[in-house]
């Protein structure tokens, strides 16, 4: 069972534009004012100030400012989701567990409405899309969530998938085979295209609700009411049956064309190679409507906020595939080192001899990406990789310690499998039941918690130790 920490019943941010503003007013938000390259130089500078949000307000060729980096942070992420930084796992996974409906408003509610555009529709000359990454493909939408209907239930299934502009009026889109695929194959079987539509800068708890891993038929749109504690307020497109955040920036509508197939990439990916280019799904735009004043939202890719915004909803569910097995878990971790994918570190509080065997177990069967597994014991601060290191150095023994299964379904993304064919390592560093507790009793200075090192001491200004020309000879 999950429960609410007491902290969550913090108000969670409310729109992009909220929250753009509760950044500013902790300093947060740095501004870009010079005339910057879409191709380069913006992903380039948002890259140099990663974990800050940065609006660029002058974008060659464009009147519409962007903004980078505003979840960039798991403090940043903790706060947009009105919740403490160690309450984020267990808060995304209560919020997958009780969805909240959303709310349909009036089309004159909905700001995202304040402009329509049905004709000549030009995506590179109306958006101002980055090139990111020296051997990118092209220019991209990384920060669009993809909402598409189940025309059979008309739950709705939201995800990010990076997006090519490769025509005036056409995406390339990297569709992997989870939900929205599973749909549109669906409708391709059918001979019919499969409506969409692409949000960008949509509040961050939606944002953040947009990553879940989630059954599917769980809309995700409604993970992201639970999420903000209250409804999310939605409102129809304009030329598809789709129901889209009302307070958005920029809503991009159209369909996925059935059987057809353009090539899209390389697009430099989370583990900071290149994804392939190959032939991929096409999406023909029909409508784009946004705010008067719309801000253009990027994701810089293999960047902390694309890292981050994977390991959140992975976390979640890491953590309650985990409890299954394991009812003493304490806590997980996706690390940065590990692309936020790769690596889990995961906490038990072991009561029985070989549960970090069966967390390790447990957490290859969470998800197919999770290559090393490392588990380790409540006084181990999984936090700081260091910590976690020592722990693998001095609570681990390779021939007794180690799980290892070979030729398992990987990520296709890490070049050092087989196309996706690969190993799995899990690190067993919890102490034995057994052991003796002075043998693994952590060294420890009475008094050294207690000390403030901001106040007990300051730079020396005295006069010099040494003689008048000491040194010399
Ligand atoms: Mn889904």
């Amino acid at each position: 069972m999950t429960t609410l920490a007491p902290s969550s019943t913090k108000r969670a941010t409310r729109t992009f534009r909220t929250w753009l503003d509760a950044l500013q007013a902790d300093g947060r938000l740095d501004v870009v004012e010079r005339t910057v390259d879409l191709r380069f130089e913006l992903a380039a500078i948002a890259k140099r100030l990663d974990g800050r949000a940065v609006l660029f307000t002058s974008v060659a060729g464009h009147t519409m400012p962007v903004v980078c980096g505003i979840v960039s942070t798991r403090a940043m992420i903790a706060d947009a989701c009105g919740c403490a930084e160690r309450d984020l796992a267990h808060r995304f996974a209560a919020a997958v567990a009780e969805p909240v409906a959303v709310t349909p408003v009036a089309r004159a509610d909905a700001p995202c409405k304040e402009r329509v555009v049905l004709d000549g529709i030009d995506l590179t000359a109306m958006l101002p899309l980055p090139v990111h990454h020296e051997h990118d493909a092209g220019q991209y939408v990384t920060a669009g969530l993809f909402i598409v209907r189940d025309p059979v239930t008309r739950k709705q299934n939201v995800c990010i998938h990076r997006l090519q502009a490769i025509g005036p009026n056409r995406f390339g889109a990297l569709i992997l085979p989870r939900h929205t695929h599973h749909l549109q194959a669906a409708a391709e079987r059918r001979g019919e295209a499969l409506e969409c539509a692409i949000v960008i800068g949509a509040d961050p708890a939606t944002l953040l609700a947009s990553q879940a891993s989630t059954p599917f038929g769980v809309d995700e749109l409604e993970v992201a009411g639970a999420l903000r504690g209250a409804p999310l307020p939605v409102v129809r497109c304009e030329t598809v049956d789709i129901d889209v955040p009302a307070d958005a920036e920029i809503v991009i509508e159209g369909r996925i064309l059935p059987g057809v197939r353009a090539p899209e990439g390389p697009f430099g990916e989370f583990p900071k190679y290149y994804g392939p280019r190959s032939d991929k799904e096409v999406v023909e735009v029909s409508a784009i409507t946004h705010r008067a004043d719309p801000i253009f939202y990027d994701i810089v890719p293999a960047a902390m906020e694309h890292l981050l915004l994977g390991a959140i909803p992975r976390e979640a569910s890491l953590l309650e595939s985990v409890r299954q097995t394991v009812p003493t878990v304490r806590d997980v971790r996706m690390s940065v080192g590990g692309t936020c994918r790769y690596h889990a570190v995961v906490q038990i509080e072991k009561r029985v001899e070989g549960q970090g065997k069966n967390a390790i177990l447990a957490a290859f069967a969470n998800s197919f990406d999770i290559k090393h597994v490392t588990v380790v014991d409540p006084d181990v601060d999984i936090s700081d990789p260091s910590e976690v290191e020592w722990a693998l150095a001095t609570r681990f023994q390779g021939d007794r310690d180690l799980v290892l299964v070979t030729g398992a379904q990987g990520s296709k993304l890490d070049p050092s499998t087989d196309d996706g064919l690969g190993a799995k390592l899990g690190f067993d560093c919890t102490v034995p039941l057994d052991a003796d507790a002075f043998r693994y009793l952590r060294v420890r200075i009475p008094g050294e918690d207690e000390v403030d090192p901001t106040t007990v001491a300051r730079p020396r200004t005295g006069p010099p130790f040494a003689a008048p020309g000491e040194g010399a000879r």
